[in-house]
This record gives C-alpha cells, sequence and structure tokens, in this order.
C-alpha cells in the first residue's frame, strides 16, 4: 500500500476546456501555455494530451521546450518572455522554437547572429498597459520592420500584447489596452494576439488572429464573480488523498500546531495525509471547505506538513479510508485558494514532486 494521496489528472477535462476556448475565439488560432510544468499538471503529459489539437505551445523559457521536445513533441513551441542570451537562438532556429522579442537586447543578439535558417516565428510583444515587458508603442512599427527585414527571421512576425486587468469583468483597462493596441497595430502587417484566459472567456475585441489560454484549459474560472463561459469549465487536477485517522476532540479542547482552533462543541475531527508538503498550502484558513466522502466539512486547526485536520461533527459515518478532496471535482481551486490568501494559479503550480500526478481519463 502508498500513501493515497495523489493529483488525479483528467486528460479528458483538459481537452474539453481546449473546446471552450475554441467556441469562444471561433476564428483564432489556439497557442495553449504550458509554463510552469503546465501549471503544476506535468508538462509531458499535459502537451501530448494537447500537441494535435492546437497551432502551437508556449513555456517560459528554452529548458521547459527541451523538456517538450526530448519527450517527443514535436508542434511550435514560443518562449514567452524570449531567449536570455544569444547563444540560445541557435536551438530556436533549429529546433522550431518561436521567440518573443520584447527590448532592444533581444532584437540586436537576432541581426547579430549567423543561424543556418531563420527563426520560424518572432513576437513582437508591445506594452499597452502592463508594464513589465515590451516595447513603447511608439516603437512597435520600427521593431516590426526590423524584424521583417532580418535575415535570420522568417515573415511570421505576431505582434502581441499582455492585459493587467482581464480578470476584473469591469476592468476599465482592458478596452483602454484593446484600443492602444489597435492603434499600434492599424498599419502593420502580419497577425495579432493578446488574449489570456479571461481575454479568451469574456473580451471578445481581443481574440485578434491567436489566443493564448493557460489556466481556463486547467478547468478552472479565472475570474471572482460567475461568468457563463467559464461556468463551462471542468477542472483537470483533482488533489486526493484519504482520512487515516478520526477521533472525538471533547468541547474546549484544540487542536493542531499552535492550538489555534478550538472545539465549540463536542467534535468529531478526521485526519487527512496531505499537507503543506504535498501542495496544500499553510495558509488555508480554519473553515477552508474540503470534501470528505463526497460531502463538504471544514479545515479545523493548521495545516501541517504531511497532514491536515477536518471538522466532520455534522458529517455521518466517517471512517478511515474514507476519500478526502482538497480541489478539483465539486471544489473549485480558486475557491480554496481564496480561502488561503492566494490564486488557484499558485497553488496549481506550487504542486510538489511528492504529489504523485495519475493520469485518470487519457
Ligand atoms: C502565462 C501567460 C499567458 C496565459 O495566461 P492565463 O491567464 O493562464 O491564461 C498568456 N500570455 C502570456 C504572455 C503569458 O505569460
Amino acid at each position: 500500500m502508498a500513501r493515497p494521496n495523489q493529483a488525479k489528472i483528467d486528460l479528458h477535462a483538459l481537452l474539453h476546456n481546449l473546446g471552450v476556448a475554441r467556441s469562444c475565439a471561433p476564428r483564432s488560432r489556439v497557442m495553449a501555455v504550458v509554463k510552469a510544468n503546465a501549471y503544476g499538471h506535468g508538462a509531458v503529459a499535459v502537451a501530448r494530451a494537447l500537441e494535435k489539437a492546437v497551432d502551437a505551445l508556449a513555456v517560459a523559457s528554452i529548458e521547459e521546450a527541451f523538456t517538450l521536445r526530448e519527450a517527443g513533441v514535436a508542434c511550435p513551441v514560443l518562449l514567452l518572455e524570449g531567449i536570455f542570451d544569444a547563444g540560445e537562438l541557435l536551438a530556436c532556429a533549429t529546433q522550431g522554437f518561436w521567440v518573443v522579442v520584447e527590448n532592444e537586447r533581444q532584437l540586436d543578439w537576432l541581426e547579430r547572429s549567423q543561424l543556418p535558417r531563420p527563426v520560424e516565428s518572432c513576437w513582437l510583444k508591445v506594452d499597452t498597459g502592463m508594464h513589465r515587458l515590451g516595447v513603447a508603442p511608439s516603437q512597435a512599427a520600427e521593431f516590426h520592420r526590423r524584424l521583417l527585414d532580418c535575415k535570420n527571421v522568417s515573415d511570421h512576425v505576431v505582434t502581441c500584447t499582455h492585459f493587467a486587468s482581464a480578470d476584473l469583468l469591469d476592468s476599465v483597462q482592458t478596452p483602454q489596452q484593446i484600443e492602444l493596441f489597435n492603434q499600434v497595430t492599424a498599419d502593420l502587417p502580419g497577425p495579432r494576439s493578446a488574449a489570456n484566459s479571461p481575454g479568451v472567456l469574456a473580451w471578445p475585441a481581443a481574440h485578434y488572429d491567436w489566443i493564448r489560454p493557460g489556466y481556463m484549459l486547467y478547468g478552472d474560472s479565472p475570474f471572482e464573480a460567475p461568468q457563463p463561459n467559464a461556468d463551462r469549465l471542468l477542472p483537470v487536477m483533482t488533489l486526493c488523498s484519504e482520512v487515516i485517522s478520526v477521533r472525538d476532540v471533547p468541547a474546549g479542547e484544540t487542536v493542531g500546531y499552535g492550538a489555534t482552533w478550538r472545539a465549540e462543541r463536542d467534535s468529531r475531527i478526521a485526519t487527512v495525509t496531505a499537507g503543506y508538503g504535498d501542495g496544500y498550502p499553510r495558509t488555508a484558513v480554519n473553515g477552508t471547505p474540503v470534501l470528505i466522502a463526497g460531502q463538504r466539512a471544514s479545515l479545523a486547526g493548521r495545516v501541517s506538513m504531511d497532514m491536515i485536520t477536518v471538522d466532520v461533527t455534522d458529517l455521518e459515518d466517517v471512517d478511515i479510508g474514507d476519500e478526502a478532496i482538497l480541489w478539483g471535482e465539486e471544489l473549485p481551486v480558486g475557491e480554496v485558494a481564496r480561502c488561503a490568501g492566494t490564486i488557484g494559479y499558485e497553488l496549481l503550480t506550487r504542486m510538489p514532486p511528492r504529489t504523485p500526478r495519475v493520469v485518470v481519463r487519457g
């Protein structure tokens, strides 16, 4: 018998969520974002499931791109931050890695390199308000022309930008960024791209030629408020474990490190083998929902490295061996994240190697 905790990965749900993205933006090509180990789900399994169904994949670094190539994933892979030194360009040209160009230094490297063949596609990033990466709107035309003139760049030059607030459904910044991007690209040839997951789901004016969904593919809503497209998503990861101990705790007694939870009535506490060493956030507060044998119960006491304790007083017949779901089916990761002062993106991405990923529907 092995320790029963695992992250079940439902690749069927992944493809369903890709279908939601396509139905939102039927005229756009799809670049699926699989950076950070596919948001913690396992980059190779996710990329293999997606590669025939998408037009390209995207990662954060050439190391992540090589991981995919070494596993036999053959489709184009965009490096979302571009390259970090000129030496990476040779591999980009020969391996079919596409590069973002977001500053003068990266463009210089492209112009000065001797490559056996051009880089297949360059994505010129324009800063329309995120103020993190990208060239200024006033520089976009010159960069675009230099890329088209560059012998090391094919003529597939995409102009792209990134949203700062698209996850806020009433954001005023997003329409401003779209408007500025339209102005900047009005006279530029070639495809355009702007939409991350919230852009795909809720901002049709941002779809352009390529969409770049990440988080939504993994099946949780990027919005706090209900949103009709996001409500169709299915969670890909279900983090589950089992009850390994059950005990009665009399009123007045406390549970766990630091005695931060006190029984207000005679209580029943179930101990589940999953803690912050398994990716469950230590910052989750008392009352955070946990599903025990399919029923909602509440976290009681501090999260330990390997265990949590759950108040199951109001549940019937809880026993050792009962299934515990920490997030996933019937319990959105974003809801748990809010109870832990963070976002679902972080909980998924931080999932440690110790937690086995088990593909359940491939
Ligand atoms: C991570 C990333 C995305 C995907 O964002 P989600 O909110 O996860 O969909 C898209 N574009 C860029 C440039 C990114 O870095």
